[in-house]
């Protein structure tokens, strides 16, 4: 490719060899429809089978693929990240998954927001192809983050999105440690536009992201993108403090009016341990934001580039660890 490209497009990948080929070759018809030069940034994220070869051999055998292998599977939301670092589109990002999920053709479409001066265009899911379960969970959350959120974190928009180079510019200078690419995306502000389309199922192969991976992904957006946890522990102590109160003053009250005081083993029973049980759950509150303190002033980098090839030739990239470095 001798142009810089246009637009990149960012694809993490971990264990997709099935859905690989699929890909490949959507991508190439896509590209070979555009006018303007489109490179691809391939994120191998540590894969144990054998999509890092996969991504190696077609980097260096066609110059719009741009490899990225990881030292280590790092998640999803990490590989993204170390795509966006990697990707030299002048003008825009965007960003899909690997599995096809997230139609690449809608490059067009988004782009054209972005020509017409939007700065991030998500993508919201009309219809989502996967069980009652998984679905009522996305949705329970969404809904729970943007009710509690300091930031305006739409609905039903993941990382499916295209945003403008100065957006990847500033996505890439925050050196936060746990990544939620959708409240930071949204953070950034700038004028940012959602379009409706209907999420596909995987072309093949079966779901990497696991439940505890899921998990995660939810806690981070409402411990990294809300003060509500801290805040339920002062409400529910306020609320607690203030039960506590009105029953010494009803204790008292008995005591004086009729001579007797209430007994209750039990009710003193349930009580302690309702509250020692609330205790401990203030307390993990405290320890998760300790916790994310601790490993953001590591300043760890958030990614170790093993290797990586571009326009064809694999470049050694020893310094390539961190984004702000870039
Ligand atoms: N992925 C990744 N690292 C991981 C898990 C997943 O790069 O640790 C990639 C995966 O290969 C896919 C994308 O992230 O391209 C989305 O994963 P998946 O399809 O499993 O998520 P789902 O669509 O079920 O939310
Ligand atoms: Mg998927």
């Amino acid at each position: 490719m001798t142009d810089k490209p246009r637009i990149s497009i960012v694809a993490p990948l971990y264990n997709e060899r099935e859905s690989f080929n699929p890909l490949i070759q959507r991508l190439n018809t896509l590209m070979d429809s555009l006018p303007y030069p489109v490179e691809v940034v391939l994120v191998d994220d540590g894969s144990r089978d054998n999509t890092a070869d996969l991504i190696r051999l077609t980097a260096l055998t066609d110059s719009r693929y741009h490899g990225v292998l990881l030292a280590r599977n790092f998640g999803h939301q990490t590989a993204v990240t170390a795509g966006m670092a990697a990707a030299r589109g002048t003008e825009a990002v965007l960003i899909i998954d690997g599995d096809l999920q997230d139609p690449p053709e809608l490059l067009t479409d988004f782009y054209e927001h972005i020509k017409n001066g939007y700065d991030v265009v998500y993508a919201v899911r009309r219809k989502r192809k996967e069980n009652v379960f998984k679905r009522f969970a996305y949705s329970t959350f969404y809904r729970i983050l943007k009710n509690i959120s300091y930031v305006d974190i739409p609905l039903d928009s993941g990382d499916f999105s295209m945003v403008s180079r100065r957006v990847i510019d500033l996505m890439n200078q925050m050196p936060e440690e746990s990544r939620f690419l959708r409240g930071m995306r949204s953070w950034i502000g700038f004028t940012q536009i959602g379009v409706s389309y209907e999420r596909s199922e995987r072309v093949a192969g079966t779901p990497k992201y696991s439940f505890r991976m899921l998990r995660q992904l939810a806690y981070n957006g409402i411990f990294n993108f809300s003060e509500f946890p801290v805040k339920f522990i002062i409400r529910t102590g306020a609320l607690v403090t203030g039960i506590a109160l009105v029953y010494l003053l009803q204790t008292l009250f008995k005591k004086f009016m009729f001579g007797t005081v209430p007994q209750g083993f039990t009710a003193l029973l349930f009580v302690i341990v309702l509250f020692s049980g609330i205790q401990l759950v203030a307390l993990g509150i405290i320890g998760e934001y300790v916790l994310r303190i601790f490993f953001q002033v590591k300043g760890r980098p958030l990614f170790v580039v093993k290797e990586e090839i571009v326009e064809q030739r694999t470049v050694n990239r020893e310094q390539r660890t961190t984004i702000s470095e870039q």
